[in-house]
């Protein structure tokens, strides 16, 4: 661990058994933590064959796959066209419960600029500016995102290397400086909206600079009408194939 992060423990540890509207049931264990260096209640959830007890003393076992997912309450609760966080999330929830691991639900909206302000961006947005240009006329960084309370929770669960399942290189490179081993990246799937596919081509120009394609291999197929009734995944198209990260 590196000298200046702090450690962060455990606060809570409790079974929650989940389901989604299109009837996937699995179930999760889902952990608190204190100290936390932003102080927001972050949680992770342990899906498959990590769903059971977490004793901090015992060693993580093998690397687990690991999904940090910022909260998006439009697109997770709502369903909201706009982005692809909902999808993201279900399917992420289904292959961390396949493959055993973590996935993390972070308490940072709008890629950590929170939620009115996100709804400030899409007014801009609908004015004709893009994602990114919408944040920086509110004064913000394009991606205000820090995983280091990931990496806090991570540590205190045990895991010190994992499988992390995202697109985005930025979230490797974070993780790694922070103590936590990425020793494999796996790509996740693409989902496409009539209303959110000029928001996902808008992120493919732009992160085509920071994300090395031919890393990232064949992309997950992840089966049509997985992610509920009104949101079908399609696979990717060629422009939308570049992209770095999707999510709000
Ligand atoms: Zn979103």
């Amino acid at each position: 661990m590196p000298r200046d992060l702090p450690r962060a423990t455990i606060r809570t540890q409790v079974t929650l058994p989940l389901r989604f509207v299109d009837g996937y049931a699995t179930t999760a264990r889902v952990f608190s933590f204190e100290g936390l260096v932003d102080g927001r209640e972050h949680l992770a959830f342990g899906l498959g064959d990590r769903a059971g007890v977490v004793r901090p003393d015992e060693p993580g076992g093998p690397a687990p796959l690991v999904r940090p997912h910022s909260e998006c309450l439009t697109g997770d609760v709502f369903g909201s066209q706009r982005c692809d966080c909902g999808p993201q999330m279900r399917e992420a929830v289904e292959r961390i419960a396949d493959a055993g691991g973590f996935l993390l639900y972070l308490r940072q909206e709008g890629r950590g600029i929170g939620l009115y302000a996100k709804l400030d961006a899409y007014a801009l947005q609908d004015a004709g500016l893009d994602t990114y240009e919408a944040n920086l006329m509110l004064g913000f960084a394009e991606d205000e995102r820090d995983y280091t309370p990931a990496a806090q929770m991570l540590l205190a669960l045990g895991v010190t290397r994992m499988a992390l399942l995202s697109n985005n290189p930025d979230k490797a490179a974070q993780l790694e400086r922070l103590g936590v081993s990425v020793t494999e990246q796996v790509p996740t799937g693409i989902h496409v909206s009539a209303a959110n596919a000029s928001y996902l081509a808008t992120k493919a120009r732009h992160g085509a600079h920071t994300l090395d394609v031919s890393r990232a291999g064949p992309r997950a197929q992840w089966p049509t009408g997985a992610c509920g009734p009104h949101e079908r995944s399609r696979a990717p198209s060629a422009g939308i194939a570049a992209i770095g990260e999707v999510g709000c």
